[in-house]
């Protein structure tokens, strides 16, 4: 999970006018969202969700209510944020069709954010299904957007492609969002395994040459570090940052 940047991702001109078309009445729903969000993330009332509190502010489907899905129209420039890669797990979304708008607030619990633009990334199915309405009893997940993220001081990542929380927001949002899935593990051995190829030439390199390795080894590191030219970036960096110090000590370390 990397910082993410929410600026590319302009908010549609007539967004408050989208927001206020997909329910039948903008004010009841302001209403009874907000009377909704009073009652305490433990009640039982609030946990049931806002569909069962209120159904008459929210449009129906075959006689249900649901939250109109306008936000599914502006896959391309919430993608931006993320390089159309999952805001969570970093692997790429390389079709619209696999790319999922999600709420990092769920909608069920937090009707208040169903439409705020600046709640949603881009997720894939594997970490959206998941986290789906799940929401902590305290404490909150770790938040890509959040300017104060800092992945290095929460999430620690091995050679094996696995993940460990190192804070209990970490961990809670590692399982949650099943950040330690096989196939999602499995995959970034994959990238890792061939970073460490690289790895090994650049140390033969730097034997032969000291000065044209040191070179190398700072472009491995700053290419890496680029999610345009990498999935998984984060736990790539971890990982050549940390090969660098203890195969090529003394090479300066600046991303
Ligand atoms: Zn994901």
């Amino acid at each position: 999970m990397r910082k993410l940047d929410r600026a590319p991702a302009i908010r549609p001109a007539n967004w408050v006018q989208v927001a206020q078309s997909a329910v039948p009445d903008a004010a009841a729903f302001q209403q009874k969202a907000q009377a909704f969000e009073a009652l305490p993330l433990t009640d039982p009332t609030r946990r049931a969700g806002f569909t069962a509190y209120a159904p008459e502010v929210l449009p129906k489907r075959n006689g249900r209510p649901f939250f109109n899905p306008l936000w599914g129209q502006y896959k391309e420039p919430i993608a931006k944020i993320s390089h159309d890669q999952c805001a969570y797990c970093e692997c790429s979304l390389n079709s619209k069709r696999v790319q999922q708008v999600e709420h990092f607030k769920p909608k069920s619990l937090f009707p208040l954010s169903a439409y705020d633009w600046d709640n949603y990334l881009l997720a894939c199915g594997g970490c959206n299904g998941p986290k789906s309405d799940k929401w902590p009893q305290n404490g909150d997940y770790l938040r890509p957007d959040d300017p104060a993220f800092d992945p290095s001081q929460h999430l620690t990542f091995d050679a094996n492609g696995d993940v460990v929380g190192m804070t209990p927001t970490a961990s809670q949002t590692i399982a949650d969002f099943e950040l330690k899935r096989k196939l999602l593990n499995d995959d970034r051995k994959l990238f890792i395994n061939a970073i460490q190829e690289q790895l090994d030439l650049i140390v033969e390199f730097h034997a032969l040459s000291a000065q044209r390795g040191e070179v190398l080894a700072r472009e491995l590191l700053h290419r890496v570090n680029d999610p345009r030219k990498t999935p998984y970036s984060t736990a790539l960096t971890q990982f050549v940052a940390v090969s660098i110090s203890t195969r090529l000590p003394g090479v300066p370390l600046r991303t």
